[in-house]
């Protein structure tokens, strides 16, 4: 099963992402993941993308469609794949639709996580992440160590306040466009109320899916 998870930064996309890649046994591909590993190592892909992940700007298409054909033909995303914040514009839609044919397969359903501008700014704003691993802390601040890892907790620089802002109107202009795409192609849309707590969240996350695959 391919899911696309479609939704603004800090609608929990990453946690739910990971619950349902463990309960489906698919691996999460995300390419702000990919993407921030790239710049931490300095590899082209990362030099490339730095400055505008920094600006809190999309990177080009060719470079995201170039992780996921590369993501989805390896062995692991055979039973399937979760997509996390991979599908940003109507060309990535149209890039992935293809790259997904060539293998035989395509995009099941897409969870839009949907949640009101105030409790994103305040949940992007509270959030640390460690420096090595990328896991996402709330309530820690920076320079504290992660309890996985031991790396150092760092602010994303797209997480100031400024970042946030632009990259919130960044969702609206160019990825509000792709839930329209996919309406317009069938593929089935799971509004997920993405307010609460990450548990009644993903309850309701898999309530929907079950609908779907039922
Ligand atoms: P994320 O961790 O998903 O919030 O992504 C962090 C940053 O990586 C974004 O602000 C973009 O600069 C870049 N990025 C990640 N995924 C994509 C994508 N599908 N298309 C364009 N840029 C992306």
């Amino acid at each position: 099963m391919i899911l696309v998870l479609l939704g603004p930064p800090g609608a929990g996309k990453g946690t739910q992402g990971d619950r349902l890649a463990a309960s489906l046994k698919v691996p999460r591909i995300a390419t702000g993941d990919v993407l921030r590993a790239a710049v931490l190592k300095g590899t082209p892909l990362g030099m490339e993308a730095k400055a505008a992940m920094d600006r809190g700007d999309l990177v080009p298409d060719e470079v995201i469609l170039g992780i996921m054909q590369e993501a989805l033909s390896a062995p692991e995303a055979e039973r399937g794949a979760i997509l996390d914040g991979v599908v940003r514009t109507v060309p990535q839609a149209e890039g992935l639709a293809r790259v997904t044919a060539t293998l035989g397969r395509q995009v099941d359903a897409v969870l839009l996580f949907e949640v009101s501008e105030e409790e994103l700014l305040r949940r992007l704003g509270g959030r640390t992440v460690c420096s090595v691993c990328q896991t996402p802390f709330k309530g820690r601040e920076v320079g504290e160590l992660c309890e996985k890892c031991g790396g150092r907790l760092i602010r994303r620089k797209d997480d100031e306040p400024e970042a946030i802002r632009h990259r919130l109107a960044v969702f609206q202009a160019q990825t509000a466009p792709v839930v329209a795409w996919y309406r317009a192609s069938s593929t089935p849309i799971l509004a997920i109320d993405a307010a609460g707590t990450p548990d009644e969240v993903e309850a309701r996350m898999l309530a929907a899916l079950a609908q779907v695959r039922s």
